[in-house]
């Protein structure tokens, strides 16, 4: 087996064991780790990434915000590159929601590539998701907002991938917006 295939192995049944417990947030309760999975797959499918470090830390995306997984617990397992990107993209949990979002908006354009790319193939995949079918619990107007505040996050992103630019520009022109 190729070195790369099992690096992208080890990730995905790393991020398999820490969300184990988890589902995603539509009625049917999704295994968590269906996102994760899906969003490299948008990257190596629609975004013609190769990059193996980018592709693993895609898998990774959410282990530290949404587990007991740590950084330095990533950099022993997968190297420096994979944390700094996992970094990147996970918020700080000490602030508040409200904060939390805002500073996405705000720290869009300073990040790295491969953090643009993990955070695009992200919200491309959230969007797809809302779209697909609405969590328990949300209103119409939510699943609005959250589209609000993504185009905002996303205007930060430009620049980086003209194909998951252009899947996401026609889903926020779907519901009246422009990033
Ligand atoms: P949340 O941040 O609570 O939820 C969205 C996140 O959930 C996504 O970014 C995604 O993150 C994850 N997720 C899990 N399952 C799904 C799915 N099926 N589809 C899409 N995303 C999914 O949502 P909001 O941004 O709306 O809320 C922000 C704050 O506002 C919260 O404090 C909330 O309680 C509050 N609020 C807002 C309301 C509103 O009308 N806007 C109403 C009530 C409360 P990941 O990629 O990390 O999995
Ligand atoms: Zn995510």
């Amino acid at each position: 087996m190729s070195t790369d295939a099992a690096l992208l192995l080890e990730a995905a049944d790393f991020a398999a064991r820490k969300h184990r417990q988890q589902r995603r947030k539509d009625p049917e309760e999704t295994p968590y780790i269906n996102h994760p999975i899906g969003v490299a797959r948008i990257l190596t499918h629609e975004a013609g990434v190769t990059d193996i470090t980018v592709l693993q830390a895609a898998l990774l995306h959410d282990t530290v915000e949404d587990t007991n997984t740590t950084l330095e617990e990533v950099e022993e397992h997968f190297g420096p590159e994979v944390r700094r990107i996992v970094d990147e993209v996970t918020d700080n949990k000490a602030l508040p929601k409200l904060e939390r979002k805002r500073l996405q908006v705000e720290n869009a354009a300073h990040s790295s590539r491969g953090a643009k790319l993990v955070k695009l193939a992200d919200k491309l995949y959230n969007l797809r998701d809302l779209n697909r079918c609405t969590p328990k619990g949300w209103s119409e107007q939510r699943v609005q907002e959250y589209f609000e505040w993504a185009a905002q996050v996303v205007k930060g992103l430009q620049g980086t991938s003209p194909q998951m630019e252009g899947a996401l520009q026609k889903l926020f022109l779907e519901r009246g917006l422009s990033m």
